[in-house]
């Protein structure tokens, strides 16, 4: 995908986009938990090197892929 396809993308569609910058916010699941207890608590966590900082997808970003595109 060309990269100003991705920030467009990121722009209309990811819930960290900031007018420009990333919010940072980050989800996670303990996996183990789940399969032990067959439910588990989401975890909502800040990542400081990218929050209130430039949105880095074209150069990758991991919650993009996870929630934005999949
Ligand atoms: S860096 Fe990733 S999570 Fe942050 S705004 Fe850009 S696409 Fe969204």
């Amino acid at each position: 995908m060309k990269e100003t396809n991705l920030k467009k993308i990121a722009q209309n569609e990811c819930a960290n986009w900031s007018l420009g910058n990333c919010i940072g916010c980050d989800v996670y699941i303990d996996t183990g938990y789940l399969e032990r207890n067959n439910w588990t608590p989401v975890f909502l966590s800040i990542k400081s090197k990218k929050a209130d900082k430039p949105c880095t997808v074209d150069k990758g970003c991991e919650y993009f892929n996870n929630f934005v595109v999949k």
